[in-house]
């Protein structure tokens, strides 16, 4: 059930993971909500943002894995 903000935010300054669920963000009920709370295009907007602000964040991290952690998933609003 979705609940709104359940508080599965990052952890911006540190790591990155859910600050609910210890997860790698965005854990799947994050992507649940910003799937819900997104078009395609701000959805994309936001995760970009999001993966230029941990890029400085993480550990070097390849970009193909990054690609896959904040974007790949998007394509499934698009994909219907
Ligand atoms: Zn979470």
């Amino acid at each position: 059930m979705r609940t709104g903000r359940a508080g599965h935010d990052p952890a911006r300054m540190l790591d990155w993971d859910c600050l609910a669920c210890d997860k790698p963000w965005p854990c799947d009920p994050a992507r649940e909500e910003l799937l819900a709370t997104h078009d395609a295009v701000q959805l994309r907007i936001t995760m970009w943002s999001a993966l230029e602000e941990a890029v400085h964040i993480l550990p070097p991290t390849p970009a193909s894995e990054l690609f896959e952690r904040f974007l790949r998933w998007t394509d499934r609003r698009v994909a219907g």
